[in-house]
């Protein structure tokens, strides 16, 4: 199979010819292109990789050519698995199994291999101790099934009832029903999001004692038409945040809860730890806000140009330290 040639990161830099020479002036953090050779290199200081899923291993429902046999690479030379999705509308057993199906090694990379907010927004609330209160939920199958596991109890997901014509015109706003005993509103992405779940959400956490967390803050998700813009849990958030007036406790990534419970889980070193994935807001800024080392791959979201107006931006946060076409990409001819 074919892979996109490496692509010469610092000629594209002079390509842009932008006024900061980015990757080229001391002053700016600089981002290596990396081949096959040079990973190989780099592989030795790292024992454990993180990658995000989707624009990295897959891409929608295809695999991502190439990154099947690069893991077979990692796990060859005895590396640590780990993938890190910020979406929480499946739970972990069936993104599992969607990575079976797709050709990925299922001794290496299964349920216990991977981590999404749902798992961490279910581990927080279990470890919070909720105390036998219930969730308000804004959230799609994932939250449920990994809640379910851990025994947290949960309601209000789903289509609300259909107003009738005086409650529509108005008299439901005076009339809300709230439930009792609500220890927590958990927000993610949910397809059922309406003003009457924005009302329920904003009231339960009049209460201060009501725990407010969300799974992650993307604004948008990938989708198989370029043309069309899907908005992702981030424009929920921010409507419950507006409403309400608190902030979430946000888990996915770049968030602090998902690296601790990666930490909790599986006792990483971050300084021996590389993050890949294809944003740098999130997947390169996650690793870099932890102390990881970071590899953005082409093959999904963000661009060369995305890094460059980084450097210009002095975002250092958000720029990786590696980057390379796909991970296909990495994999040496023989292995
Ligand atoms: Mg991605």
């Amino acid at each position: 199979m074919k892979y996109p040639t490496l692509i010469d990161t610092q000629q594209l830099f002079r390509e842009h010819d932008h006024p900061v020479k980015a990757g080229l002036d001391p002053k700016c953090r600089s981002t290596k292109p990396l081949c096959p050779d040079s990973f190989a290199k780099v592989i030795k200081n790292i024992d454990t990789f993180i990658f995000d899923a989707d624009g990295v291993l897959w891409l929608g429902e295809s695999v991502m050519p190439g990154s099947p046999r690069l893991i077979d690479y990692l796990v060859k030379h005895n590396k640590q698995i780990i993938v890190l999705t910020n979406n929480a509308t499946k739970s972990r057993a069936v993104y599992a199994k969607k990575l079976a199906k797709l050709g990925y090694n299922s001794s290496k990379m299964n349920k216990n291999n991977l981590v999404n907010p749902a798992a961490v927004v279910a581990d927080t609330l279990h470890r919070s101790g909720l105390d036998g209160k219930r969730v308000y939920l804004i959230g799609e199958q994932g939250l449920r099934d990994e809640m379910d596991e851990l025994g947290i109890e949960y309601f209000g997901h789903g289509p609300e009832k259909k107003q009738n014509e005086e409650a529509a015109s108005g008299a439901f706003m005076y009339d809300i029903k709230l439930e009792e005993n609500v220890g927590a509103v958990v927000v993610g992405y949910e397809k059922h999001f309406d003003y009457t779940k924005m009302m329920k959400a904003a009231n339960y956490l009049r209460e201060e004692g009501v725990l407010f967390v969300a799974t992650n803050e993307d604004e948008t998700c990938p989708g198989p038409n370029p043309e069309v813009v899907i908005p992702d849990a981030g424009p929920i958030v921010a409507a419950i945040r507006c409403a309400s007036g608190r902030d979430p406790l946000t888990v996915g990534k770049p968030c602090t809860p998902a690296f601790n419970y990666i930490k909790r889980k599986w006792n990483i070193n971050p300084s021996r730890t590389m993050m890949i994935g294809d944003r740098t807001n999130t997947d390169v800024k996650f690793g870099r806000d932890h102390g990881m080392k970071t590899l953005l791959v082409l093959s999904g979201c963000h661009q060369i140009e995305d890094i460059i107006e980084n450097q210009m931006n002095e975002r250092d946060d958000m720029v990786p330290d590696y980057v390379a076409p796909c991970l296909g990409a990495l994999v040496p001819e023989r292995m």
